[in-house]
């Protein structure tokens, strides 16, 4: 577990290595300005940093992250649209041309939505109408996976909310226009973090499929 001093040791590292061997990208990305071509909505889950899971450099992923890598739906009027603000973004001011929906598995805000883990205290307050987004995935995981054990009910569930997340994505405008018009693509994967696994969705079986076989165990 790293503390505060280790953070500011590892800036030094990020800073040899970035402004020290890597000066022209550095340069660059100040004068140009960022121009990403991805976009990620991740996980707030310390353990699936887009960035160190993707091995990319600075510029490259335009990345939001909230619990459990949900998408809202498009919607007018009052409210803190975080996620949304981002989206508009990434899409009508940085034309990325790519959004990736990135779920986890031993998604805590899965397990929440599940019931597999009860908040005390008070706690919840704003973690479960924000999981209620996808309480589409909630339903029908309990409908078809309710034999199942509790860790695959949670994967099962990880996956149908990146997909509910992805038909979200589609009810903004913008975002449907730029699919139709061809400049943007969408991507739901799943990290499954036992095996270091990456799984895609594939809109024509409605499934995951391997997009990284696992290397560990
Ligand atoms: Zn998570």
């Amino acid at each position: 577990m790293k503390d505060i001093d280790d953070l500011v040791a590892g800036f030094r590292r990020f800073q040899s290595a970035y402004y020290g061997e890597r000066r022209e990208l550095v340069e660059r990305l100040v004068r140009q300005g960022q121009a990403p071509k991805v976009m990620v909505v991740a996980c707030c889950d310390s353990r699936v940093d887009p960035a160190i899971v993707t091995d990319c450099d600075p510029g490259d992923l335009f990345v939001v992250r909230n619990v459990a890598n949900l998408v809202p739906p498009f919607e007018e009027g009052g409210g803190y649209h975080g996620t949304s603000a981002a989206l508009e973004f990434a899409v009508r001011c940085l034309n990325v041309e790519h959004v990736i929906v990135m779920g986890h598995a031993r998604c805590g805000g899965i397990r929440a939505l599940l019931g597999d883990i009860r908040f005390e205290g008070g706690a919840g307050q704003f973690i479960t109408p924000w999981m209620s987004i996808v309480e589409e995935a909630r339903r029908e995981v309990v409908a078809i996976h309710s034999a199942d054990d509790a860790d695959s009910r949670a994967v099962a569930c990880e996956r149908v909310a990146v997909r509910v997340s992805l038909g979200n994505l589609m009810s903004f405008p913008f975002v449907r226009e730029a699919v139709a018009a061809g400049r943007l693509q969408l991507h739901g994967w799943d990290f499954e973090l036992d095996r270091g696994e990456l799984h895609g969705y594939d809109p024509a079986t409605r499934g995951f499929e391997f997009l990284a076989e696992g290397v560990a165990g």
